[in-house]
């Protein structure tokens, strides 16, 4: 049976075969009248404790299809904030009315005057699991997930082992993320040289599309493809209608700028040194040559974490020319400037750079723009040890930042600042990660047919970002100390409530949302 949800207020127990509701004494909901949210039946009677089995079976014995309804008086719908009421049953949402709409008799979850926004859709995550579980595994990965208010992750093919590069590796992958997500997820497989015969079959086995890295990757067993594998892969990719995600740095004029660098014996403990590392011309020159292979071969082409704003202009003149090109950035290229990174910084490190102030606002604009398509986190934690915080060292410090849970309250934050609205953030961070991802039928938006994903969330709530808010495996994070605006009290999933004042659900409800043969659980 599904669709049993728990309303904030509520604290949640759970057991591998029920769910029990209590009532919540906690200050925060008591210190807000206008959210009354609570839990009941369609026939209005309330129930403070029932069964909730997961068997297909058990749906004979219910007696009655189970409504639920919520409203509050700022529901993003068709990319605006308006009052209404959200009908749902079985986890899919039935209809979208006015805020007044529910039959008389009926008890509503009433967010009052906090907003319900989709859940997001996080389509750029590096989970390492298998073989990197130690990194960041699919449970703290999906907790983080959840208690950022993201709904849905899409994982990166690099950095577990084995990579996602054949079919054989993805079953790997569904095996280690089974029964342990709390949120929904999704695979992207693995373009790497030699391995243009697995892109059909992993497309065949539901990857929602592949990703390959134009410069070294930085884990051997994901090695880097040149523009002669890219001629034999994209007319495959092209076939199956998936996306190609690309990292586009190239690696020569990487190494021209190493080589300059080493000359001048650089100080690895500043951020400034891995700057000059990584300079705007290798994004250039890689974004130049995937415009060029998307035109040849009409696969559609999506740039991963673009830094560098040099890279824009191409952007914009791929989209006028109506290529199939998309593009994304990440929220440390939109909150941090290189100038203010301390010295010996290294989780600051990331592939590109945090760039300057100047570069951060072009970023901004284009997103405005449309340019810049969706905000997508490149969730990429390490071991401490691996970020070599002792020495400092720019150089060979590993490169990735984690920021899954924390990721909508700090571009929120950095938004606001710059008069963009919840309406700019769920287009970027909910509808066109989905779309990316072939996902736009069932998540990114609040939309009958779509699954019943909900944050709850409060704009004007402030908080320090504390290790302990931050829930993935290591939490270690530049974002640690940072003051944001943006609470998230409460996440829904397919109708169930999985997060709420900083507790999850025990259940672990998330599942592999795959077009090809419905891939389920168990
Ligand atoms: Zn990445």
């Amino acid at each position: 049976m599904r669709g049993w949800i728990v309303g904030a207020g509520y604290q949640i127990y759970s057991r591998c075969d029920q769910f029990v509701v209590t009532h919540y004494k906690g200050s925060k909901w008591a210190a807000a009248p206008a959210a009354h949210v609570f839990y009941c039946h369609l026939d209005g009677s309330f129930h403070p404790e029932r069964r909730c089995c997961s068997q297909q079976n058990d749906r004979s014995i219910t007696t009655k299809p189970v409504i639920e309804f919520l409203r509050s008086r700022r529901v993003l719908i068709k990319g605006a904030l308006r009052p209404a009421c959200i009908s749902f049953e079985n986890g899919r949402i039935v209809a979208i009315d006015d805020y007044a709409s529910a039959p008389a008799g009926t008890h509503v979850m009433d967010a009052g005057e906090y907003c319900v926004l989709p859940g997001l859709v996080d389509s750029h995550v590096h989970v390492n699991d298998p073989g990197r579980e130690h990194w960041e595994g699919f449970r703290a990965a999906t907790a983080a997930a959840a208690a950022g208010g993201c709904t849905c992750i899409v994982d990166m093919p690099l950095n577990s082992i084995p990579a996602t590069t054949t079919v054989s590796a993805l079953e790997r992958k569904r095996e280690a993320a089974r029964n342990r997500c709390l949120v929904d997820y999704a695979f992207w497989g693995g373009v790497v040289p030699g391995n243009t015969d697995d892109l059909m079959p992993l497309a065949q086995s539901g990857v929602r599309g592949f990703k390959c890295f134009l410069a070294d990757s930085g884990v051997p067993e994901f090695a880097r493809v040149s523009e002669a594998d890219l001629h034999s892969a994209m007319p495959v990719i092209a076939e199956t209608g998936l996306p190609l995600l690309v990292h586009a740095e190239l690696p020569e004029p990487l190494m021209a700028a190493q080589m300059r660098l080493q000359s001048t014996r650089p100080d690895w403990t500043l951020h400034a040194a891995h700057l000059e590392a990584r300079p705007p011309e290798a994004e250039i020159e890689a974004v130049d040559l995937m415009i060029r292979l998307c035109r040849k071969y009409r696969c559609r082409v999506h740039i991963v974490h673009v830094s560098a704003a040099e890279t824009l202009p191409l952007l914009k003149q791929a989209r006028l020319e109506g290529l199939s090109l998309t593009a994304e950035t990440c929220p440390h290229y939109l909150y941090f400037a290189a100038e203010n990174v301390p010295p010996r910084a290294t989780h600051f490190k990331c592939a590109p750079p945090i760039r300057d102030a100047t570069n951060r606002e072009l970023l901004w604009n284009a997103l405005a723009a449309g340019v810049l398509d969706l905000i997508a986190t490149d969730h990429s934690p390490c071991p401490p040890d691996l970020k070599q915080l002792d020495t400092g060292d720019f150089n060979t410090a590993w490169g990735g930042i984690a920021s899954l849970s924390i990721a909508l309250p700090a571009i929120w934050t950095a938004a606001r600042d710059r008069g963009f609205t919840l309406e700019d953030i769920a287009r970027w961070m909910c509808a066109n990660p989905a779309h990316l991802a072939g996902l736009q039928k069932q998540k990114g938006q609040i939309a009958a047919g779509h699954d019943a994903d909900f944050v709850i969330f409060d704009p004007d709530a402030r908080f320090e970002v504390t290790p302990n808010r931050l829930h993935f495996r290591h939490p270690l994070s530049p974002y640690l100390g940072e003051k944001l605006f943006g609470e998230v009290l409460q996440v829904f999933l397919r109708g169930r409530c999985i997060y709420a004042d900083a507790q999850f659900a025990g259940e672990r409800l998330g599942m592999e949302l795959c077009t090809v043969n419905q891939w389920s659980q168990g």
